[in-house]
């Protein structure tokens, strides 16, 4: 498939949606906006922005696509979260809040807010496996963690000793927000990983 023909959709219950959307444009790919099951089944990769996780959770269950991402996921549909959905991504949450569901797709337990509070908010050059040119600079707000990850998820990236970048097969999560920056790279890859399998 020509690379401009894969269609990422972009989780739009609640969070950076237009960014993420903005920063798929930008890497060559067709960014659409996923509320409903049948948008869901229409694309080639998904995009989970950062938000608000419980939120996002909450909603994703009232829209009744909780079990369609769950199974989509599992069937190995690429998916890419950043900060809140990275939480999403995760097999478990060390701290949830009550009624915080997730997706999963990768085997890594997260601490949400780990890195503090939105005026704790900051950025910062991170070195990430896979990717060239130098570091990518890492937009964190209110950031979670990676406090441990399973045998089949690979470390891609660390920020002051903690895991900030993390794949599994066709599953990737950061803690920071590459949509907020003019920095596509890892877009771009997300993008490889969907056109990998389209
Ligand atoms: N702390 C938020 C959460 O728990 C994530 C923040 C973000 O996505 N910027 O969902």
């Amino acid at each position: 498939m020509a690379g401009e023909d894969v269609r990422i959709g972009v989780l739009a219950l609640q969070g950076d949606v237009r960014e993420h959307l903005a920063a798929l444009a930008a890497s060559g790919a067709a960014g659409v906006p996923v509320r409903r099951p049948e948008e869901l089944a229409a694309v080639d990769g998904l995009v989970v922005p950062g938000g608000e996780s419980t939120t996002m959770s909450k909603l994703a269950v009232l829209f009744g696509l909780m079990e369609p991402l769950r199974e989509r996921v599992r069937s190995g549909l690429p998916v890419y979260g950043t900060c809140a959905g990275m939480i999403l991504l995760a097999e478990k949450i060390l701290d949830p809040r009550s009624g915080q569901e997730t997706v999963g797709g990768i085997d890594m337990i997260v601490r949400r807010n780990a890195f503090g509070r939105q005026n704790e908010s900051f950025e910062a050059a991170v070195d990430v496996r896979g990717v060239g040119g130098g570091p990518v600079e890492g937009v964190f707000i209110r950031a979670p963690w990676v406090e441990s990850v399973g045998a089949e998820a690979e470390v891609l990236a660390e920020h002051g000793g903690h895991v900030v970048a993390v794949r599994q097969g066709n599953a990737l999560a950061t803690s920071f927000h590459p949509e907020l920056t003019g920095d596509h790279r890892m877009h771009r890859l997300f993008a490889e990983m969907v056109r990998s399998v389209s």
